[in-house]
């Protein structure tokens, strides 16, 4: 039988995308008495994608020591302040923001998190867009898409993510943390799995009949699953009931004026079968097309995406190289079993709407720290079921975040749209959940009973960018004091004047910053001959 009181010293991750080098960089950080090998083919690609990350980078980057960015200008970096979401309400509604960091209520202005809808209820022609406008102060940058390390009620340490190429990321974090650091990197195929009496992993063969033995594997090995859903056959929950896209065509996209194209934001237009991401990368766009084959074939997936990209000024399309992914909609049953423990694609993805992939890597990374400085470096199964516990429902919250963005859409112009209304979403929900309601009803619940928009910046800006208005004018009344309406059409005015005010001084702050593209150059690009020969040709 299997010793249950396991020490871990010698740790073997298998891949080498952007999961494995993350694993890597952090547990040899973090950890460093443990011995890390990472094992990756030569010939397997990795996925090849992931160019924007959200908000919880931050946290990680600096818990590596790597909060001023040394690898930005050699992963083709930019500085993420915000995700734009266009069309998803209705075919040609326009776009909505949803910026990092804190809406900005309390202090001097007395507003709170209801305040925004009542200017509406003042004013019902108000653009969902002002919501973000009236409450983060940094959308005065991105409306004029310029960026300062001091502006007010930003803080740039917390309040931004990043653009850049995950595989180019993983690559620096290897060179520059992991070999350092002491980490062993073996450029050689695990060919056979081998597995003990027990289902624990005993050793792996590597294509050169090199035996490799491990206190615990990490399985980085993308969509694959080598180690964990293929060898050790755990179950996967597939979430395609909720999120239908499975397959994504991806581009890259040159830049005809590099100076004023470059923004910091995500863009994200929903269209016929799915939604199209734009992401600004330093030398080129990086553009994709995620959608579900079972309303669209590939191939007029992908003349859907040239439309699109035609009707943005992308007309020199034929140019551009077209790749197809494959996407595994859903996770395992559990992420870590016997000697196993997955990070990456390997152990889940849903699609990549709010740049969820990498987030799922560093907080599943945080989860696996934190859960086991408990008696570090011995665990047993209670252990493992605390980071099993700890990391598959960060999975399913996040899971639930980015149904929401289908789930308040109005959209019926195609079948795809039809089918999302159609949905039953109080009863759709096939996502294990602990209060035995599910997310629907608790998000209904949440805001009946308080009454209350409640705090939660992603509920809030996605709810109101979707025109899902929780404080009608009858609502307000209710809340005002019944038959006082002087009080309340009061009230909607000083709110207003006061949503006014700090969004024009907050305008008028970020008059006269630098651009988007000036501020990288200066601060993160500085001699890059290929930006000023490009600058100089344009
Ligand atoms: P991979 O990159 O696939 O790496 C797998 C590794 O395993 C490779 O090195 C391969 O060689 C190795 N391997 C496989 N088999 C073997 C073997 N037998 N022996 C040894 N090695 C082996 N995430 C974001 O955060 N933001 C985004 O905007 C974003 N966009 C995405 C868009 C799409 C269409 C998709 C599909 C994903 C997106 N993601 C995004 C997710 C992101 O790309 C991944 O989370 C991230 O790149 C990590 O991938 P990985 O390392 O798990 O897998």
């Amino acid at each position: 039988m299997k010793n249950l009181y396991n020490k871990l010293s010698n740790i073997v991750i298998v891949g080498g995308g952007s999961a494995g080098w993350m694993t890597a960089t952090h547990l040899s950080n973090q950890h460093p008495q443990l011995k890390i090998t990472l094992v990756e083919s030569p010939n397997h690609p990795t996925v090849g994608v992931g160019e924007s990350t959200i908000g919880g980078i931050s946290n990680w980057l600096e818990l590596q020591g790597l909060n001023d960015l040394p690898f930005l200008s050699e992963t083709d970096g930019t500085l993420k302040l915000s995700i734009r979401f266009e069309d998803f309400y209705r075919k040609g509604a326009g776009g909505f923001h949803y910026p990092f960091g804190k809406i900005v209520v309390g202090g001097q202005d007395n507003l709170n998190n209801n305040s925004w809808f009542s200017k509406q209820n003042l004013h019902p022609n108000t653009p969902v867009s002002d919501f973000a406008d009236c409450y983060y102060s940094q959308m005065a940058m991105v409306n004029t898409n310029t960026i300062s390390e001091t502006f007010p009620n930003f803080n740039y340490k917390r309040d931004k993510a990043l653009h850049f190429d995950a595989t180019k990321f993983g690559e620096w974090l290897k060179n520059n943390v992991c070999i350092p650091n002491g980490v062993k990197h073996v450029l050689k195929e695990v060919k056979h799995v081998i597995q003990d009496k027990d289902g624990y992993i005993d050793h792996l063969i590597l294509d050169d009949k090199e035996k490799i033995k491990a206190d615990l594997f990490i399985d980085c090995t993308g969509f694959k699953s080598l180690l964990l859903g293929e060898t050790l056959k755990e179950p996967f929950i597939d979430f395609s009931p909720i999120l239908p896209n499975n397959k994504a065509w991806a581009t890259k996209i040159p830049y005809k004026n590099k100076e004023k194209e470059i923004c910091s934001y995500t863009n994200c237009t929903a269209i016929d079968n799915g939604w199209v991401w734009k992401i600004p990368l330093w030398s080129r766009w990086g553009a994709g097309y995620v959608y579900s084959d079972k309303y669209v074939s590939d191939e007029d997936a992908l003349d859907e995406f040239k439309k699109y990209l035609s009707s943005k000024g992308h007309t020199d399309h034929d140019n551009y190289e077209f790749k197809k992914i494959a996407m595994r909609v859903g996770r395992h049953k559990r992420v870590w079993v016997k000697n196993v423990l997955a990070i990456g694609l390997s152990a889940g993805f849903i699609e990549p709407l709010e740049s969820n992939g990498l987030y799922s890597v560093h907080e599943f990374l945080n989860c696996f720290s934190s859960q086991m400085e408990a008696r570090f470096p011995y665990v047993t199964s209670v252990d493992r079921e605390n980071v099993n516990y700890g990391c598959c429902n960060l999975f399913d919250a996040f899971t639930k975040f980015v149904t929401l963005h289908y789930a308040l859409s109005a959209r019926d112009d195609t079948e795809y749209w039809r089918d999302i209304q159609r949905r039953d979403w109080m009863n759709v929900d096939p996502l294990p959940d602990d209060n035995g309601t599910n997310y629907w009803k608790s998000l209904w619940k949440q805001y009946w009973v308080s009454g209350f928009w409640v705090n939660d910046a992603g509920l809030n800006c996605i709810g109101a960018g979707m025109h899902w208005h929780p404080w009608g004018l009858t609502r307000q009344k209710i809340g005002s004091g019944i038959g006082d309406s002087n009080f309340y059409k009061e009230e909607m005015e000083q709110v207003t004047k006061r949503l006014n005010t700090r969004k024009k001084i907050w305008d008028f702050q970020a008059q006269g910053l630098s651009s988007t593209h000036d501020f990288l150059k200066d601060k993160f690009y500085i001699g890059d001959k290929n930006d000023s020969l490009l600058s100089k040709a344009l």
